[in-house]
């Protein structure tokens, strides 16, 4: 099986160690990663610059290249420079965060998952669901989860067109209480935009925000983690509202 792996978290990324050393017992792995945080870039891709893509040290004894834009471009640099002639799977993670909810819609971990899926390759995008600031990751409980779970997450069907969108809790593998295939819940952020004052009293704005999130959506990722369950959504590229659309039709 020819993988390739990358991430959002940059090169250097714990998470990206981790994912390398699962996928290179089940295939051969070559990474492609950006070469720095590009983290929240969702599914952006650099066309107004030229890309520089360099060797990198290998990244687990794996033949790895940094790229200097977005996890999009890597996918697409990694199946133009490393898999020439398509590769199996395109896995990006581990994301040192949550992916739930409408988080997907930022996440550049998740883009490269939808940017395999939209060349015709598996994409899976795996997360650790952490939620308190400073928290361990638990790394490895999302790799041996990956390990244990490797042959069921390559082999699910679906249309070449979905890609797979993995949240583990963010706790110790001896505490997971197992997966559920589950939707999408909701994730929203309160205090978006924070004003504050550089040394000269000039205004400036800074994005996050604070987390809004009710456990308490049977059938979501959401709920999943919070259980203590590793959370597996399929997401189709065809964003069109079908029911609505038909709705409308049907006038
Ligand atoms: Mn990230």
């Amino acid at each position: 099986m020819k993988i390739l792996v990358t991430n959002d978290d940059g090169i250097h990324a714990e998470g990206l160690r981790h994912l390398v050393g699962v996928a290179m017992q089940f295939g051969e792995v070559k990474v492609v990663a950006p070469d720095a945080q590009k983290s929240a870039c969702g599914h952006g891709m650099t066309m107004r610059n030229p890309l520089r893509v360099h060797e990198a040290p290998p990244c687990c004894g794996m033949e790895s290249y940094t790229v200097d834009g977005l996890p999009v471009d890597c996918v697409n640099v990694g199946l133009t420079v490393c898999w020439p002639d398509g590769c199996d799977l395109v896995l990006s993670g581990i994301n040192d965060g949550p992916n739930l909810g409408f988080d997907v819609t930022y996440s550049g971990t998740v883009a490269a998952a939808m940017e395999a899926a939209i060349n015709g390759i598996r994409g899976v995008a795996i997360s650790m669901a952490v939620f308190a600031d400073g928290a361990p990751f638990h790394f490895e409980t999302g790799a041996e989860w990956l390990a244990e779970n490797w042959s069921m997450l390559t082999s699910l069907e679906s249309p070449p067109t979905t890609f797979w969108n993995v949240n583990v809790p963010a706790i110790s593998y001896d505490h997971v209480e197992g997966h559920r295939f589950v939707r999408m819940g909701d994730r929203v952020y309160e205090d978006r935009v924070v004003r504050r004052e550089d040394p000269w009293g000039r205004p400036y704005y800074w994005q996050g925000g604070v987390v809004v999130m009710n456990p308490d959506q049977p059938g979501t990722d959401v709920e999943a983690v919070n259980r203590g369950f590793v959370a597996i959504t399929p997401i189709g590229v065809d964003w069109t509202d079908v029911e609505t659309l038909r709705a409308h039709q049907s006038l």
